[in-house]
């Protein structure tokens, strides 16, 4: 039995033993001790086969977690010390814990079951399209939780996933930060994968794009270049918004995109705005980005965020959390669902550490300053989007210049809500209206400050986006 834990290594210098006691030292080094003691000290070596690094973690959360979270750092721990490592495992050793003293696993727990395949986690890490980006094992379909605010995207995601014909081109997903759109493109590329495995599907991020382009330029290699990315049947390029102010991208993913469309391939595109408030991309690509489906994604509401931490907590069944924690956190984390999930994470860490059941105390005293963090910060960013959308006008005009009513009044209201709901102080709030004086946000407080008094028309509009923004 090859089980060498962090605890016991110390001694043991040679081969396989002396290896992982050095990657464990160089990660002792990167990282600080509580991290350290909860992730990597309860585990165990298992064997060294074909060039994989097996690592046993004591429970499955455990597990999942180090995939999320720390695999790549490990693995590039491994590679540091044995090139010869390319690839890492995690496989759970239930009932073992080495940071807990526990003594090894008994000749019952077999440190490699029988026929066991790597778990899809690792393969996924390293067996991609030779240009694409990883995936994420997580981000399926089955694990999408839907609701009112998403629902659009996901049908539309659905329907490029299932379906090998073009019912729109591009597909242009858009929403806040951590609303699900990498999910999303990442559950189209996994379905693609088991249902047209001979689809080629390349998944990668706009930063990737660039990257890719600019090293073809260095060692002048466009041509090829050109061809990889123009022999895709399915392109998905996650945060279009990295290459805003970035001409030669901008013209070459122009002509990639064009060029599948032409084909009659399908393009999935996401960014943080849309298509039309997409500032610093030329005029013709944001027009042509719009003819397809536009699908935004909303902020979650309450049902929704409800469900996808009861989803999470369901694939925990180690880890008791009542359900009186989980509608604690779905009302109180109302940012994103990447902090909402980070919020889980935490107690069902705290859980699996302390091995008690979570109570609503315990969440209220772990999670403090998460949920210090989310008593109502609303930011003008989401103040400008949610004005712009009540009154019709586009997010860009409504930070523009332009003195015409229609879209002077929607901004002064935006801006009397940012004074109002934010601590952003006046010049702050200029700034991120298009660079205006504090002077004229000033003016914009104390003139819907009167108005609101002899317009009632104007009250209740300001009262019903107080309530939007609140929720
Ligand atoms: P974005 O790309 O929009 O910033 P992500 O797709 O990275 O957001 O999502 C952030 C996190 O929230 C991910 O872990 C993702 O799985 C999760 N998530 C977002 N929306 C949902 C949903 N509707 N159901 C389940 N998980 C979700
Ligand atoms: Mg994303």
């Amino acid at each position: 039995m090859n089980i060498v834990t962090a605890a016991q290594q110390e001694g043991i210098e040679t081969g396989m033993e002396a290896q992982w006691s050095r990657v464990l030292a160089r990660l002792r080094t990167e990282f600080d001790d509580g991290v350290f003691n909860s992730w990597f000290k309860p585990l165990a070596l298992v064997n060294i086969e074909d060039g994989c690094a097996v690592m046993a973690a004591p429970t499955r959360f455990m597990r999942n977690w180090l995939n999320a979270n720390y695999a790549d750092r490990i693995g590039q721990a491994w590679a540091a010390e044995n090139p010869a490592i390319s690839d890492i495992n995690f496989i759970v050793l239930s009932g073992f814990a080495a940071a807990a003293g526990a003594s090894p696993p008994s000749e019952k727990s077999p440190a490699r079951a029988p026929g066991r395949k790597p778990e899809p986690a690792a393969v996924a890490r390293h067996r991609d399209t030779e240009f694409g980006a990883p995936l994420d094992p997580r981000f399926t379909f089955d694990s999408f939780v839907v609701g009112r605010s998403n629902e659009l995207a996901y049908a539309a995601a659905r329907r490029v996933a299932e379906n090998k014909e073009v019912h729109f081109n591009p597909l242009f997903l858009h929403g806040g930060v951590g609303l699900g759109k990498t999910h999303l493109m990442h559950a189209i590329a996994w379905s693609n994968r088991e249902h047209f495995p001979a689809r080629k599907v390349v998944y990668l991020s706009a930063e990737q794009f660039m990257y890719q382009f600019v090293s073809s330029i260095r060692y002048k290699d466009t041509m090829s270049f050109k061809q990889k990315f123009r022999s895709v049947d399915l392109l998905m390029i996650d945060d279009l918004q990295f290459i805003a102010n970035k001409q030669s991208t901008q013209e070459e993913f122009f002509h990639t995109f064009n060029a599948l469309i032409d084909h009659r391939r399908q393009v999935v595109i996401s960014a943080d705005r849309s298509p039309t408030d997409m500032d610093g991309i030329e005029e013709r690509i944001r027009s042509r980005l719009g003819w397809g489906l536009v699908a935004d994604i909303h902020p979650t509401e309450y049902e929704l965020r409800l469900g996808i931490l009861q989803q999470k907590a369901n694939k925990e069944p180690e880890v008791d959390i009542s359900l009186s924690v989980l509608e604690f956190l779905a009302r109180k984390i109302t940012s994103n669902v990447r902090e909402l999930e980070g919020a889980l994470n935490r107690m069902i860490a705290h859980a699996t550490l302390i091995g008690r059941e979570v109570t609503l105390e315990m969440t209220r005293e772990v999670l403090q300053d998460l949920l210090r963090a989310n008593v109502r910060r609303i930011s003008i960013d989401e103040i400008q989007r949610r004005v712009a959308d009540y009154f019709n006008i586009r997010l860009s005009e409504l930070l523009s210049s332009r003195r015409a009513r229609q879209v002077a009044r929607p901004r002064q209201v935006a801006m009397y809500l940012a004074k109002k709901l934010t601590p952003k102080s006046l010049p702050d709030i200029g700034r991120q209206f298009g660079g205006r004086d504090h002077t004229t946000v000033m003016h914009a407080v104390k003139r819907i400050d009167e108005l609101r008094l002899a317009d009632n028309v104007l009250e209740e509009d300001i009262q019903h986006l107080e309530r939007i923004l609140a929720s």
